[in-house]
């Protein structure tokens, strides 16, 4: 493939940790530890395997992790009594809760029982009004800050641009869109009910794609000389393999600049966690 860049993942990473490194090192100065709660309910393969991304980040970083590991048979009052627990400890900076949770619970009410300040990985209404009004508690959803990350890392400007995000989930579409607006781009939202998504696609300088279809866009989607960040990880069947949301394959010559998956939003992800959980740890000592 004859690419002209590829945004990979891992140098962001790397280039994350080195900051967090140093801000670790001044809060441990002041006597204090940062330390990541993980809630996990059962043994879904995907959590486990970003757990285990996790655990290695944080101690990389000299960040304490507890793990919390409840049973799928527990009950939601269980649930909310182990967050509840969290929020009163004052060791914990911030808690990191997988979902989706059990289908019997109720995923609204059980994630709004977390505290908005050790919210790092923004699945509370208050990190959500934190990103949309810049007042109060809170973090964007890792996801979402690792695609603006990535775009500072490769000094990709920003500020002016057009940019299109498909996809309008809490997790991705619409906290980036909000992220991407607080850093004065000029943005459209898609959605599965947009008309014309190809003709919007194209018009953009950056295209953030989070539909999680795998490789739905393709060629027709996009002009020449865009930036394509791709957040889809999905697996193909057909291909066995993990693949994004663009169609990768056939996009030679169209793009400047795109994320790979794997490799690209993905592996920094646990990089912005910890980034979160430094975050949460000196709002403590402010
Ligand atoms: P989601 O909750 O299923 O939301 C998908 C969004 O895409 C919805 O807003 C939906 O529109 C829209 N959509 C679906 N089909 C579409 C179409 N044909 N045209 C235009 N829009 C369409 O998914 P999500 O949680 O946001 O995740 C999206 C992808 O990101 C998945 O592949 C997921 O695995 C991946 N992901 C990656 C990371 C990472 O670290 N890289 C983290 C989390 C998730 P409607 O609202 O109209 O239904």
């Amino acid at each position: 493939m004859n690419m002209e860049k590829l945004l990979k993942g891992k140098i962001v990473a790397d280039a994350l940790d080195e900051k967090t490194l140093v801000r670790v090192g001044k809060l441990k100065e002041k006597g204090l530890v940062p330390k990541l709660a993980i809630v996990r309910v059962g043994e879904n393969e995907s959590d486990l395997s970003y757990e285990r991304g996790a655990l290695k980040r944080c101690d990389k970083l000299g960040i304490e992790v507890e793990k919390h590991v409840l049973d799928m048979s527990c009950s939601q009052e269980e649930l909310i009594d182990v967050i509840h627990s969290l929020n009163d400890d004052k060791s914990v900076h911030g808690v990191l809760m997988f979902r989706p949770l059990p289908k019997s619970f109720d995923e609204d009410v059980v994630c709004n029982e977390l505290i908005a300040k050790k919210d790092v990985d923004g699945i509370t209404r208050g990190s959500n009004a934190y990103i949309y009004s810049s007042k109060g508690s809170g973090f964007e959803p890792c996801t979402a800050g690792a695609v603006i990350d990535i775009l500072k890392h490769y000094d990709i400007d920003i500020a002016g641009k057009k940019v299109v995000v498909v996809g309008r989930s809490l997790v991705i579409g619409k906290p980036v869109s909000m992220l991407f607006l607080n850093e004065n781009a000029t943005v459209t939202i898609c959605h599965s009910k947009t008309k014309d998504m190809k003709e919007i696609t194209k018009s953009a300088d950056i295209v953030v794609a989070a539909i999680g279809k795998a490789e739905f866009l393709d060629d027709e989607f996009f002009s020449e000389n865009q930036i394509i960040i791709d957040v889809g990880i999905n697996y193909s069947d057909e291909k066995k393999k993990l693949v994004g949301d663009v169609n990768f394959e056939n996009m030679e010559g169209k793009a400047i600049a795109i994320t790979p998956v794997p490799g690209g939003v993905g592996s920094v992800t646990t990089a912005e966690l910890a980034k979160h959980v430094v975050m949460a740890a000196e709002n403590l000592t402010k």
